[in-house]
């Protein structure tokens, strides 16, 4: 099919109602967007890729994100002498994702065939378009349960050098590269509003031209409609990403029954473009939605001091060391321990009646094991310099990374003081703004010296102390997120750091039911002729693949997957 017409941003700013044509239309030029029209034009077809923000939002949620991939025994993993294996990945999924319902089938079979790709050429595709990794594998969401039950059995989180920017850049640079070459369009500031259908088949999509914007990449732009658009396509793949920036969506869907009610209020880590909108034209155009009701949202969200989009909270990615107590001030039992259950620990959370909790810890603590989820949260790694890297991660001058020490000093959830009477007094006085319960501070001084009992006992029986001597195991945490065990009332390892943390907003785990080539499938599981998803609004593939429970890096990686598959089975 030959490109007839031209969508431009002066097209759009003309406010003329515009009419084109392609191989393929690509909804949102987000990571998941670019990697299928890469696949597409690869293949010599003719790709539109449309998003409703404008060209310096290029590349959506991955921008923002750390650049964490779940990869299987790689060389990164083998170097910090790591074990891992196809069969041990797959049990831990298994485990984690607890799929229990007919529509998992193709979730499941999703994720069986993701774990192959992490365990087999995922490393090598993308080495060979110049992606590269910190040498220090994470161990993210270890679980802390049965064998058999949630979380990574071994560190898996390879951070990429550039972190969310370093994942998009290939994508870019081959997007742009078939830009060049006439095969594929870029058309920002272009909303779409309908799957158009023609004989029984998607034939292409409609929407609106929105008016241009300068905002700044991040920010919310306006919605200002200046025109619309119809273009035919052969085939269409939704990369729209999931509900996360809308919190009343998030409200509405919410499991109350499996996590507890909805938290009125909440922190949202993701941009206000995460609207979940396109996922309701797709299911008015016939295609399922299943699993609805999974998400993936954080239990340790900062309000943001420097807040780039709505309600902006950023998450804090613990150490095993800090202590964590309800809004009640009841320290948290195992396994909800920092790093552990994202999801049981966000239902124990909300067990209390309130969506708040704290964490108090030493600066010793602060400085070696707190970092901040976001590129822009880690320069360092960001620009992949070495010398910096190795600077902030081991602490130097008893300071934590500067991002860190920035929200110490201009958070509204953070207080510091030397004495724990003193630190529980300024925690209470963050909660009074909030209408939090007052805390007991005798309560949390009883607790924390028990804690600090058992630190100097070799034989601890606390299991957050236990968990802390297994991660020094790992060479990687005891060299840069590991504190080394001490009381936290130790004046020579304060002041003391008392953190208010909110429930965060981030990811869809369900969403628009596809196949393993990620053809989307109306409600009676049929495929809908022309219509592909792939990336978060497909449940980052299946509908759902991650089941109830997320192992961490498989968000960025089932993109780089799922948008694969949809684009090579998009180009026929
Ligand atoms: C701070 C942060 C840290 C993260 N860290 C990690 C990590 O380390 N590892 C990991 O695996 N994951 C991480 N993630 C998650 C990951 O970045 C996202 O899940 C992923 O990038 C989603 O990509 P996507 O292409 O599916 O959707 P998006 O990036 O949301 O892109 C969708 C695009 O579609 C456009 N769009 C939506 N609706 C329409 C419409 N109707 N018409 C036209 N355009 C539309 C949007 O404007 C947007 O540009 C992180 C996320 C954040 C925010």
């Amino acid at each position: 099919m030959a490109v007839l017409g031209f969508v431009s941003e002066q097209g759009a700013a003309m406010g003329n109602d515009l009419h084109d044509q392609a191989d393929a239309v690509v909804v949102g030029g987000g990571l998941a967007g670019l990697v299928a029209a890469c696949e597409l034009a690869d293949r010599g077809r003719s790709v539109l890729v449309l998003d409703q923000e404008g060209a310096q939002n290029l590349g959506g949620q991955a921008f923002w994100s750390l650049g964490g991939l779940f990869m299987v025994d790689t060389p990164e993993q083998r170097r910090m002498k790591i074990r891992d294996s196809r069969g041990l990945a797959l049990a831990d999924w298994m485990g984690s994702a607890q799929f229990d319902g007919p529509q998992d089938e193709w979730p499941r079979r999703v994720a069986e065939a993701y774990v192959a790709f992490a365990a087999g050429p995922m490393r090598d595709w993308l080495h060979g378009i110049g992606m590269r990794w910190f040498p220090v594998v994470g161990w993210a969401e270890r679980g802390g349960a049965l064998a058999t039950g949630h979380g990574n059995s071994v560190p898996r989180f390879h951070v990429t050098w550039g972190t969310g920017p370093g994942v998009l850049a290939p994508f870019v640079r081959m997007a742009r590269a078939h830009e060049a070459a006439g095969r594929l369009r870029f058309a920002f500031r272009h909303r779409v509003t309908a799957l158009d259908i023609a004989a029984g088949r998607i034939s292409g999509v409609s929407g609106e031209v929105l008016e241009p914007t300068d905002v700044a990449r991040g920010q919310r732009s306006g919605r200002g409609v200046v025109g619309a658009f119809r273009i035919e396509a052969g085939a269409v793949v939704v990369t729209s990403g999931g509900i996360g920036g809308n919190l009343a969506r998030v409200r509405a869907a919410w499991p109350e029954a499996r996590l507890g009610p909805a938290p009125d209020r909440m922190v949202c880590g993701v941009p206000a473009h995460v609207d979940g909108d396109m996922m309701d034209v797709a299911a008015f155009a016939g295609a399922a939605r299943i699993n609805t009701d999974r998400m993936w949202h954080y239990t340790e969200g900062l309000r943001n001091w420097d807040p780039i989009w709505p309600d902006h909270g950023i998450r804090i990615l613990p150490g095993p060391s800090s202590l964590w107590f309800d809004a009640l001030g009841k320290r948290l039992e195992a396994p909800y321990l920092p790093g552990f259950d994202t999801l049981g620990t966000l239902r124990r959370i909300l067990s209390t009646g309130h969506a708040h909790s704290w964490f108090v810890l030493s600066q010793s603590i602060i400085k070696k094991e707190f970092a901040l989820s976001g590129s822009e949260q880690n320069p360092d790694l960001t620009a992949g310099r070495w010398g910096a890297v190795l600077k902030a991660r081991l602490g130097a001058g008893g300071k934590a990374p500067t991002p860190v020490e920035a929200f110490k000093q201009h958070g509204a959830d953070f207080t510091v003081a030397a004495t724990i009477e003193d630190l529980v007094a300024g925690m209470n006085r963050i909660g009074a703004a909030m209408g939090d319960p007052v805390l007991d501070p005798a309560s949390l001084r009883a607790q924390i010296e028990a804690r600090d009992g058992q630190i100097l006992n070799p034989f601890a029986k606390d299991t957050q102390v236990t968990a802390i001597r297994g991660a020094r195991a790992y060479r990687g945490d005891r060299l840069i997120r590991t504190a080394k065990p001490h009381r936290i009332l130790d004046p020579a390892h304060g002041p003391l750091i008392g953190v208010r943390l909110s429930v965060l907003t981030r990811k869809t785990l369900g969403g628009l039911h596809t196949d393993l080539d990620g053809a989307v499938l109306d409600a009676e599981g049929y495929r809908i002729d022309g219509l592909f998803a792939a990336g978060e609004c497909a449940g980052f593939g299946g509908g759902g693949y991650h089941g109830y429970n997320a192992l961490e890096g498989t968000f960025l990686g089932g993109c780089l997957f799922s948008g694969r598959n949809a684009g090579r089975a998009a180009a026929g």
